[in-house]
């Protein structure tokens, strides 16, 4: 195995060292070699090929070898030389005949304009190749635009379009291209090559660390190797990836204050929460597999072991329950600003199955609920369809201190107006009652309940009934949740135990008019971003997730702060 020549500086990593130069130094992807190689030889090239894969699994290297390939000066069976000038410049980096561009950083039109006019233009080999990475991040102009040049390329062109995700490529785009997949390599691949890189390469790195590294490689060569320089920079592999030994035996167990302090701690070695997310995935996905179908399953030596001891312990349904999770939770925290805490919510879930049985349930009922409405169905009581606006103008002249009986307004199933003994006297007017509630009940509370109240507005007080009103049923069903919070905090200001009833008011729904009685001011803890989740849409989408993440969060454990 040879090294690539212009580096040899020894700080270079090892993917970028041992990057292969020629088509037959590739590991893997025969079937991608063979096609490849067989249009150059037999000069059957098309102008656009579409390389899709996983990352690290060769699709920029092998762009390039083609590239090299059809431009080398003394090509052998469809095969770059690797040493004629030609070569050395492409693999140098300075050839004009290679031209890549990454599209998740120049994805405008204007980028891909300037390709286009580039393409006309002549260059000094006999092709002219355009790698574009991640081709998938193009924008839509940008797309429109590339794809007029693909359907009339120019004759010495070709494009190599790489990415992780085909099916994000415009199906007009993939149309013209020759789709080639490339795949994950197996572990007998990578162990090879980790051996001839570590010989070549003069490590002294032994077989178990080495084993190590082709595990955490996960079928991508460039993994694989970024873990063997870990191990020949530090000796070891521990740092190399997270140990989840002490999480998946507090999921096993049940132990939700286990998994979060094993959580934490992974996160304090460094991880961050997409990382930890999937490798978990990865871990749970091979203890199902190993339950399932072994023989898929790439784990080895004692990483199989365990996963497999783990996933007999755990037994399939509550494995499948925890992938599924793992997985739903990291496409949410992608678009999340607070991943860390879906995570943790998504963890100690798994660990209480009666809490997910409840959400399950929930966004059950409120996906039909909203289905209905959105249908124009007339959903019968208690549930209340969202009028049409113009109600909602009328309702806002109500006057707050009155519980209006109209018909939008349904008391709650979980009002319970059974007067207790106050615990001390001091009954006060509804004006003073909403000054202090503001004031000083309001910031007494969890974070859930600032928010959840953000959306409530105070409407009465009848001795010791307190009546909100919230603008949805999804918030209602909800409010119970604060309940025993809001008391204590109630009783603590005005010495009196209050019951509470919840009314339905749609007219309160989010417009830009302020609801019929003052919503309660923003929360003033500093609380980042997530009062700006809108709480009354409990979809099963991602925001009614992190909404009822937040809920759960703080109702596991009150008062705990984001990370
Ligand atoms: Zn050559």
């Amino acid at each position: 195995m040879a090294e690539t020549p212009t580096s040899l500086d020894g700080v270079t990593s090892l993917y970028r060292r041992f990057r292969p130069g020629r088509f037959v130094e590739m590991r893997g992807q025969e079937h991608v070699v063979r096609a490849l190689q067989g249009a150059v030889e037999k000069d059957r090239i098309v102008h656009a090929y579409l390389f899709s894969g996983p990352r690290g699994t060769g699709k920029t290297t092998t762009a390039r070898i083609l590239a090299k390939a059809l431009n080398c000066e003394n090509p052998v069976a469809g095969d770059a030389c690797n040493v004629c000038a030609s070569c050395l410049a492409i693999t140098r980096g300075t050839s004009l005949d290679v031209v890549e561009l990454d599209a998740a950083s120049n994805n405008s039109v204007d980028d891909i304009r300037e390709i286009i006019a580039g393409a006309w233009t002549g260059t000094p080999g006999r092709w002219k190749v355009y790698i574009v990475d991640e081709v998938h991040m193009l924008t839509k102009a940008a797309e429109a635009a590339f794809l007029k040049t693909l359907e009339e390329p120019p004759p010495h062109v070709v494009f190599v379009l790489a990415t992780t995700d085909p099916h994000k490529v415009v199906a007009t785009i993939r149309s013209r291209t020759q789709h080639l997949e490339f795949r994950l390599l197996d572990a007998a691949t990578l162990s090879s090559l980790l051996h001839d890189v570590r010989d070549a390469a003069g490590l002294g790195v032994d077989e178990a660390s080495l084993d190590a590294a082709v595990r955490l490689g996960r079928g991508s060569a460039r993994d694989a190797l970024s873990a063997l320089d870990q191990v020949a920079a530090t000796g070891s592999v521990a740092a190399a990836r997270p140990v989840f030994d002490a999480v998946l035996l507090s999921l096993g167990a049940g132990d939700s204050v286990g998994v979060l302090s094993a959580l934490h701690q992974l996160h304090h070695d460094g991880w961050d929460p997409e990382q930890l997310g999937e490798s978990l995935a990865g871990e749970l996905r091979q203890c199902f597999l190993l339950l399932v179908a072994p023989d898929v399953a790439d784990a080895m030596g004692e990483d199989r072991e365990r996963l497999s001891t783990w996933g007999q312990g755990a037994g399939l349904a509550k494995t499948v329950r925890c992938l599924e999770t793992i997985g739903r939770t990291l496409r949410e925290m992608k678009s999340s600003p607070v991943p860390m805490m879906l995570l943790e919510v998504a963890l100690v879930r798994l660990t209480k199955p009666e809490l997910d049985r409840e959400v399950a349930a929930l966004e059950e009922r409120l996906t039909k609920l909203e289905r209905s409405v959105a249908n124009g169905v007339t959903v019968p009581a208690p549930v209340v369809a969202p009028p049409a606006r113009p109600i909602g103008a009328v309702q806002r002249t109500v006057s707050a201190p009155v519980v209006t009986p109209a018909a939008e307004v349904t008391p709650a199933p979980t009002a319970a107006p059974v007067a207790t003994a106050p615990v001390a006297a001091g009954p006060v007017g509804f004006d003073e009652f909403q000054q202090r509630f503001a004031a000083k009940v309001v910031p007494r509370l969890s974070r859930s309940a600032q928010i959840f109240l953000a959306s409530a507005a105070l409407r009465s007080l009848d001795g010791q009934v307190v009546t909100f009103a919230v603008p949805s049923e999804s918030l209602r069903s909800n409010a119970e949740r604060i309940q025993s919070g809001l008391r204590g905090a109630l009783e603590h200001e005005f010495q009196m135990n209050y019951q509470f009833q919840w009314l339905v008011d749609a007219a309160m729904d989010t417009g830009p008019a302020p609801a019929p009685a003052a919503p309660f001011a923003t929360p003033p803890r500093p609380t980042a971003t997530v009062e700006e989740e809108p709480m009354e849409t409990f979809t099963p989408n991602d925001e009614s997730a992190s909404s009822l993440s937040m809920l759960l969060m703080n109702e596991v454990f009150p008062g705990a702060e984001e990370l």
